[in-house]
């Protein structure tokens, strides 16, 4: 109620002249000058700001700006730039209020800058505790800020949600939204709809829960909760997902099971939509733990709401409807991918539908009133788990091949866990009917061949695959096969066609997120360091600058002064670079350079020279029995690889540990995987889980690996990170 109150006396204030209410200060009535908000979230107004991660409530990432167009984005350059602290991954998308840029970085730190100058305004680093970053699958990275009113919001890495004074960067009230005993993380934006502030949470690789919480935007008091996995013993909860899981959702799961341990998964780690239109909510909701659905559910039902798109009703977090992208989920495809609202004929009528291209590999047209399926089609090549959709019953044509636990033989999916698409963002333009995918090649192998090192563990992924024997081969042409099968591609997608407009082929994966503008212009950072702009209609290259740094960001537009800026930040990191090592191919020799960047037309401000990229390889001799080094990457597969990369090929911003001082050292090799003395930059003791012979093995292994790096890719340098 008090909401309702507060918008139609916001929309008072912005219709009398500014003078009449911009005095109150933070924690009373909006300053009209702080107008952000709804209206501005509803319509995303003239594009002077870019009042959200994804510009509007409706996440199209489209501006309407056209200053910098098709004609002259050749003469973009740099306005200014800010090196940033931390050499990790920086994923999120600059909001811009105002002539005030707003942005998170890596270990959920928040900056505020004067847009047009590059003057910092404020810093906030929430100090989130080092050793939270072994429950972060992904990296310690963070997606954005929402803004409202006199507030920003941030999801920190640890579980708080934080209000912070817009103007000063001053914590106003902080919330833990999860137990912070269990491995949940938090790395997307919040969202704030009315007067509620919506954020979610990450963890289903190492085995949690999912739910998001609406909390009141002005006391951080929680209003409701909506699970998107069963109660462990199917009973209520007292939150808003109780009736549909006892009516419907429960009956989905199997009585018995690995998720019921486990919390089943189902995060909602990025996604989380409002429709003005229609007053909902939508979440993309995240894969099963274990990954393994014979494991999680006996091989027994869909498992609601894995891999699903849910829509609630946005004042109670009500359940309306859900599609279920991949029914009995079992390969990481989750569906947590963002989601874009637009209108499309559909059958000659106007039709309200959401946009969608999940990991899976197939591109989603849903009717939002409805959640009815409208179109799935491949917006990837090669898609070998199913073959299509039944647009009758919405569901996939699955080829029974991929479900390896049934089989008991492995099966390398395309897509494989890395999805087709990951967290990218993309973009819908309504002049081409163009979505803009930043779409990506990463097959991946699955196996049941379950080992004691293969069960659920107290620490590391529980996925109920084997991934100690899933690892790249040492067979070099194999090796190099595995390689050259990864790729990327920006994909112009046309939903109304149901195919591939164009497309741009990139020599790597996990490039960065898209945006694009009535200027004819689709923008796109890659992880080799470029900054590109193509013509939306048509997919020609306009612009191609310099980086120096992968990117994995995507970029935002804003006016101010009558100018309009392009902002992204550089930095590469995220699940792909912390695994992948070498099947990163060209990127991995791509610098890691954090920075926040910022282009106009005529720009001429120039980066510092970058650094040189190259390590001569040094190692150790060899030592240790040929048991002991399969020992040793058993356990490095097994608990080591998803941060430190498959084969232990680093990607330059975790330590590549080929080239480790401490890898000589069987005591200094010790102190940091038993005893934990790098544990405040987020390496924790692995005593619970290793011996210390499992220690000296893994050692083994990685000096294996150096050695038999300078053997056979001794002109493949070291990554350079900070
Ligand atoms: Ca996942």
């Amino acid at each position: 109620m008090a909401k309702r109150v507060f918008s139609v006396a916001l929309m008072g204030c912005a219709a009398l002249a500014l003078a009449a209410c911009g005095t109150s200060k933070p924690g009373e009535s909006m300053d009209a000058a702080e107008k952000a908000s709804e209206t501005l979230l509803k319509t995303g107004g003239s594009g002077d700001d870019w009042s959200a991660i994804g510009f509007s409530y409706d996440e199209q990432r489209f501006s309407p700006l056209t200053d910098i167009n098709d004609q002259n984005v050749g003469e973009l350059g740099i306005a200014w730039f800010a090196d940033l602290e931390d050499a990790r991954g920086q994923e999120a998308t600059p909001v811009v209020i105002d002539g005030t840029l707003y942005v998170t970085h890596a270990w959920s730190k928040v900056s505020a800058w004067d847009a047009a100058t590059g003057k910092e305004l404020w810093k906030f680093d929430p100090k989130v505790p080092g050793e939270r970053a072994v429950h972060a699958c992904c990296d310690v990275v963070n997606r954005g800020v929402a803004v409202w009113g006199d507030k920003v919001f941030v999801g920190a890495l640890d579980g708080r949600l934080i209000a912070l004074d817009r103007k000063t960067g001053k914590e106003i009230w902080s919330t833990q939204t999860f137990d912070a005993d269990k491995p949940y993380t938090i790395t997307g934006a919040p969202r704030v709809v009315k007067d509620m502030v919506l954020i979610g949470n990450g963890g289903a690789e190492f085995g949690v829960r999912g739910y998001v919480t609406a909390y009141d935007a002005d006391t951080g008091k929680e209003r409701w909760r909506f699970y998107t996995a069963p109660n462990p013993e199917k009973k209520k909860d007292g939150a808003a997902s109780d009736d549909i899981f006892a009516s419907k959702g429960n009956a989905t799961w199997s009585d018995t099971g690995e998720w019921k341990v486990s919390g089943g998964g189902g995060t909602v780690w990025d996604a989380i939509v409002y429709d003005k239109d229609l007053d909902q909510i939508y979440l993309g909701v995240g894969n099963g733990n274990p990954w393994n659905h014979g494991l999680r559910s006996n091989g027994e039902g869909d498992n609601w709401f894995l891999s699903s798109v849910v829509a609630l009703d946005a004042n109670t977090g009500a359940y309306k409807w859900h599609y279920q992208e991949t029914p009995a989920e079992t390969w990481d495809y989750t569906a947590t991918q963002p989601i874009i609202l637009a209108e499309q004929q559909v059958n000659g009528t106007p039709t309200k539908v959401l946009y969608h291209a999940p990991k899976n590999g197939f591109f989603f047209t849903i009717d939002r009133a409805t959640g009815k399926l409208i179109d799935a089609k491949p917006f990837v090549d090669g898609i070998n788990w199913a073959t299509g959709y039944d647009l009758a019953t919405g569901r996939p044509i699955e080829n029974p091949e991929a479900r390896f636990y049934k089989t008991g033989k492995p099966f390398i999916a395309i897509p494989g866990a890395l999805g087709a698409h990951n967290w990218h963002p993309m973009s819908y333009n309504p002049a081409t009917g163009l979505v803009y995918v930043p779409a990506q090649q990463i097959p991946q192998g699955y196996l049941q061949d379950m080992d004691e090192l293969d069960k659920r563990k107290v620490l590391g992924f529980n996925v109920g695959t084997s991934l100690n024997k899933t690892m790249l081969p040492d067979d070099q042409a194999a090796f190099r096969a595995a390689v050259a099968a990864t790729t990327g591609r920006l994909v112009a997608f046309d939903p109304r066609a149901g195919k591939v407009a164009w497309a741009v082929d990139y020599p790597a994966a996990w490039n960065g997120g898209t945006m694009t503008t009535a200027g004819n212009l689709v923008f796109q950072g890659t992880s080799t360091g470029r900054f590109r702009a193509y013509a939306a209609d048509t997919g020609k290259q306009l612009l191609d600058l310099d980086m120096q740094s992968g990117i994995v960001s995507a970029p935002s537009t804003f006016r101010v002064g009558g100018v309009q800026y392009v902002a992204f930040q550089t930095g590469k990191g995220g699940a792909f670079p912390l695994v992948a090592g070498v099947a990163g191919g060209v990127t991995r020799k791509v610098p890691n350079l954090p920075r926040l960047v910022v282009l106009k037309i005529g720009g001429s401000a120039q980066l510092p020279a970058a650094p040189a990229t190259t390590l001569a390889w040094n190692p150790p001799a060899q030592f240790g029995t040929a048991e002991q080094v399969a020992s040793g990457k058993a356990h490095f597969g097994r608990y080591c690889q998803v941060c430190h990369g498959d084969s232990a090929i680093g990607n330059g911003f975790t330590p590549d540990l080929r080239v480790s001082a401490t890898l000589a050292d069987a005591d200094a090799w010790k102190g940091v995987l038993l005893d934990g003395i790098l544990k405040d930059r987020g390496m924790v003791s692995f005593a619970r889980v290793l011996t210390p012979a499992d220690a000296e093995a893994v050692r083994a292994y990685v000096i294996d690996r150096s050695n038999w790096t300078k053997a056979h890719l001794p002109t493949e340098a070291a990554p350079m990170g900070r």
